[in-house]
Parts: C-alpha cells; structure tokens; sequence
C-alpha cells in the first residue's frame, strides 16, 4: 500500500476547531487522524500540508515502517519536535495506523502489540466542555449537578478543577468544594483534581496540606508548567499522586521528570506528544521508573479513538480522561460514536482506527476563529488559564 494523498478537514466544535486529517491510499482506502490544536489551527493545517509532501508516495507495509517513517520525518524537520509539527505528525500517523489496520484486517491495537486488557477505565472531566463555569469559577452547584450525571453514567472516576484563575492560594473554598463533591458522590467514585498549572508550588503544598485526609485519585498540574523542580517538592510532601505531561511533545521531555522522580501518573496527549509512536515509548519509559499512564484527551472523537488503542495496548495504563458534551453534534460527524460504556472503553473490534469521519456531515461545521478564552483581572491583567 502507497499513500496517494494528505489533506486536512477543520470543523467548528464551539470551543475550538477540530482538525482531522484524511490520508488515502493507492488502494482506494482512506485513513483518518486528528491534529486538533487550539487557536493554532492555521499552523497545523499548513504543517499537515509540509509533513503530507514527506509521506505521500511512501509504501506502509507494516508497524515498523510507520514507525520508520514517524522518525524520519522528526529527523528530517532539524528543529526540536515543535508542538505544531507534532500535532500535524500525530494527525498523520494515526491516519497511517488507520490504513495498517484496514489492509490487515485488525484493530491498531493489535498492531501496536495487543491489547493488554478488554477495557479501559474512563474518567469524566467535569462539564465535559459544555460548562465554562467549571473552568473558571468551580461553582459547587454546578460540579455537584455534574457529577450527579458522571455516576448516572456510570463514571467511577470524576475530576474537577477546585481553583480558578487568579486563585488567591487560600484553600478553603476548594477544601470545601471538595468535601461537598465527597458528600455528593460518595466513597466509590474517585475524585480528581486538575490545577491546570495556575499555582505557585507553595499554594499547592499548602492546598495539598489543607485537604488532609481526603482521597485524591491525582493532583495534575499543581505547578506552573515546566517547573519539575516544584513538582519534586511536593511529591515529597503530600500523600495523594501527582500527575503532569499534556503540554510536552516528544519523549524527549518527560527525560527530566522521569529521571527526576517528579510525578506518579504521566498525561501525555497522543495528539500533542507526537503520535502513537511517541505516546507509546514515554509509557514504556513511565513503565521503568513505576509511573502509570492516564492519557489527555480533550479533543474531538478521532483523537479519542487513538488514545482508547494507545491506552489498551499499554501495562501501565491508570485511566483515559474524556469530555464528550463539547459539540451537540459529537457523534453525528462520526460512522460510530466513540464513547465509553458504564465508564470503561471497550476493546474495538473493527480494523483500523474502527472510525471514521462523515465527511458530509462534518463539512456542515466550517472553521471559525477561535481565540485563546483568557479571564482578566480587576486590573486588566491576563490570568493564566
Ligand atoms: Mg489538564
């Protein structure tokens, strides 16, 4: 099989514009991917574009040739794995993964090495995209009504974030609205908690103190990104695990905390860190220092697809975030939805990617601009989001 063609299809999902990325074989087949990256839509539909001309023409016989080809391509690019490039290189490598699996007949987990498991845990990131107020000011009526639907869903697992932007570095209304999430769903549903990187690391010891005995399942971005320093510290002094990694691109990355100790649970996003190919090795190199895997996945149902192979294909798997209420239209775009079941993903059965993209239906949801969603202070000040 050779690949005929690269292109990319942008649609409008309210918050942000999904890219999906369609590769077509020689053979008449069609591959999809996805290279979703926020407010930098533009850049990835035209890297598509540059890493397409490096792949267009070029035989996929088999895993080690996708792999092959993932690694020429960052060899060939000279620059460090850019956030943009590894979006666009995600976006095309699934869609290659996608081809594999319909040539052989099998689902890409089997050619991923196998499934380890019949089903992965999801977890419900509160709102599921449809609640700015979650995002920004953790009303406890809100994240209350919300968790209600996760465990009529049949989620055991739930995450919130307890501070908004801004936050002072008081703990007391987050301890509060964690107890009353407590209260609410009570012992059997695990409670996350993402800081989204909006604290300095001594607010999150602090926050960390202040919670006690509650059980965390993690703690994620309790520090300012890139700051593993902070992460050490606090892993040494809170009880709960820590978790970090959406924003990295390439193994490469995760080096530091990894040799550094710096987390329990790493999030890379098979979208952002360059691919199936890359999500795969930064989980075996978590496998070594005994760190598990619970993959971000915020975006649209192509990329959910992927990080369900990825994360049944892994040992050290811990959970797979979704967020599924971000379009009304979500599974309308897709031949089957992509969509956890009493909160676990089951193993697909389908060759390939076991979805695809309704192009016709999709094409009804245009690009729109979409800027960074920012909240500002009383003084004007652009707060970290
Ligand atoms: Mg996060």
């Amino acid at each position: 099989m050779k690949i005929a063609g690269v292109e990319s299809l942008v649609v409008h999902a309210e918050s942000r514009n999904w890219i999906f990325v369609k590769v077509a074989s020689d053979k008449g087949l069609v591959g999809w991917g996805e290279a979703t990256l926020e407010w930098k839509t533009r850049a990835v539909t035209g890297a598509v574009a540059d890493l397409g001309a490096l792949v267009v023409g070029r035989a996929i016989a088999s895993a080690a040739a996708i792999e092959a080809l993932h690694d020429e391509i960052v060899v060939r690019g000279y620059y460090p794995l850019d956030v943009v490039t590894a979006s666009a290189l995600s976006g095309i490598e699934t869609a290659l993964w996608d081809l594999l699996g319909q040539t052989e007949g099998v689902p890409i987990v089997a050619l991923l090495g196998g499934a380890k498991r019949e089903s992965v845990a999801a977890y419900s990131n509160l709102g599921n995209g449809e609640s700015a107020a979650n995002t920004w000011t953790p009303d406890p009526a809100i994240v209350e009504s919300e968790a209600d639907a996760a465990v009529r869903a049949g989620f055991t697992s739930v995450k919130v974030k307890p501070i908004a932007p801004g936050w002072s570095g008081n703990p007391v209304a987050a301890v509060d609205l964690v107890k009353r999430l407590r209260a609410r769903v009570g012992r059997g549903v695990g409670i996350a908690l993402d800081l989204h990187g909006r604290c300095e690391t001594r607010d999150a010891i602090a926050l960390g103190h202040a919670l006690g005995a509650e059980e965390i399942v993690f703690f994620e971005e309790p520090c300012r990104p890139g700051d593993v320093a902070g992460l050490v510290e606090l892993r040494g002094t809170i009880p709960f695990p820590i978790a970090t990694g959406e924003r990295l691109t390439g193994d490469a990355a995760f080096d530091e905390i990894f040799r550094r100790r710096a987390c329990d649970i790493v999030q890379p996003d098979v979208v952002h860190c360059g691919g199936l190919v890359e999500a795969k090795r930064i989980a075996a190199r978590a496998a070594k220092v005994g760190m598990s895997v619970a993959p971000h996945n915020p975006l649209g149902p192509i990329a959910t697809a992927a990080a369900v192979h990825l994360a049944l294909a892994i040992e050290n798997v811990h959970s797979l975030e979704v967020r599924l209420a971000d379009a009304p239209w979500r599974d309308e775009i897709v031949d089957a939805p992509v969509r956890p079941t009493a909160g676990a993903f089951a193993k697909p059965t389908r060759p390939g990617l076991s979805v695809a993209i309704r192009e016709d239906v999709a094409r009804r949801f245009p690009f729109r601009e979409v800027t960074p969603p920012c909240p500002v202070d009383d003084a004007g000040r652009v707060l970290r989001w």
